[in-house]
C-alpha cells in the first residue's frame, strides 16, 4: 500500500465507530473542497493533513489499514486499539 497524496483526499472522518452521520465524530474537508456533503463538517486543511499524516504513518510502518473501494472512491481506515475510534481517509480511485 502507497502513501496517499493529500490532493487525492476530498474527505476525512475521525471518531467512533458505529453511525456514520458524524455524531459521533466529525468530518473534515480540504479548504478547496467542491463536495456538497462538505455542509455537514468543516473545512480544515490543517485538519485534513493531521489525519491523513495518522494514516500514511500507519501505511509506511506496515500497521492494519482497512481499505473499502466502491464505484468511485475508496475509504482507508485505522483504528486505535480497541476498535472503538477510528480515522478514515476517503479519495477519489480515479486519481489515486
Ligand atoms: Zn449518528
Amino acid at each position: 500500500m502507497n502513501a496517499i497524496n493529500i490532493a487525492n483526499v476530498i474527505s476525512t472522518y475521525s471518531g467512533g465507530t458505529g453511525c456514520a452521520c458524524g455524531c459521533k465524530g466529525t468530518y473534515a474537508y480540504p479548504e478547496d473542497t467542491t463536495a456538497t456533503e462538505s455542509q455537514w463538517g468543516t473545512l480544515s486543511d490543517r485538519t485534513v493533513k493531521s489525519r491523513l499524516k495518522k494514516l500514511n504513518d500507519a501505511i509506511v510502518e506496515d500497521r492494519q489499514v482497512y481499505l473499502d473501494t466502491w464505484f468511485d472512491r475508496s475509504c482507508y481506515e485505522i483504528q486505535n486499539d480497541e476498535g472503538t475510534r477510528v480515522v478514515r481517509i476517503y479519495v477519489d480511485t480515479v486519481t489515486s
